[in-house]
């Protein structure tokens, strides 16, 4: 699932129009009469909103969209291994700030759970951010390999999961999840 923008923030209508800026043509002008668009004022700058809510006259842009969507995670469970080496699982859950963290191979499980700070919290939330968690596609399949590394994503929301897998195949950002996750947990993910 990746991120919503013409969702409004505030009421969750989906009556939402674009907020076109410099834009004085005549059909522009056709196109905010009939309510299709919505023109802004005249100056540009990186803070302006782009989106118009006709039911609660809510605007936005997609920076309040990207952090309403981050906000809303409660917690992150993640594995990553293959049948030799065993799987690594880590639990991140948000609301008490427990982090979990197992070792899975031929049957025995070594684990440890520990509290994180907010502070490491609120830093782990922008790493996610930068690294374009939402918008991973749902699987990634490399089709010619039938041994090798496997990975899960569980993004849990309040209401809603969503999952994400690999097979011997990983989004851009992989490597550098894997490091955050060594980091946050302080042990091997990988
Ligand atoms: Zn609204």
């Amino acid at each position: 699932m990746a991120i919503k923008y013409n969702k409004c923030p505030r009421c969750g209508s989906l009556n939402v129009i674009k907020i076109i800026y410099g834009m004085q043509t005549h059909d522009a002008f056709l196109m905010t009469e009939e309510g299709k668009i919505k023109l802004g004022s005249c100056c540009i700058t990186d803070s302006e909103p782009e989106y118009y809510c006709k039911d609660c006259e809510n605007e936005w842009g997609r920076q309040i969209s990207i952090d309403k969507a981050y906000n809303e995670i409660i917690r992150i469970k993640t594995s990553v291994g293959g049948y030799f080496g065993g799987y690594f699982e880590v639990d991140i859950d948000y609301e008490n700030r427990k982090l979990k963290w197992s070792h899975l191979c031929a049957g025995a499980e070594d684990y440890y759970e520990k509290t994180i700070r907010q502070n490491t919290l609120y830093k782990f939330i922008d790493e996610l951010k930068m690294l374009n968690l939402l918008d991973w596609k749902s699987k990634y399949i490399e089709p010619d390999v039938c041994d090798g590394t496997q990975w899960s994503l569980e993004i849990i929301k309040s209401g809603r999961n969503i999952k994400k897998y690999g097979d011997n195949k990983f989004p851009d950002e992989w490597d550098d999840f894997c490091r955050l996750i060594r980091n946050v947990s302080g042990n091997v993910f990988s």
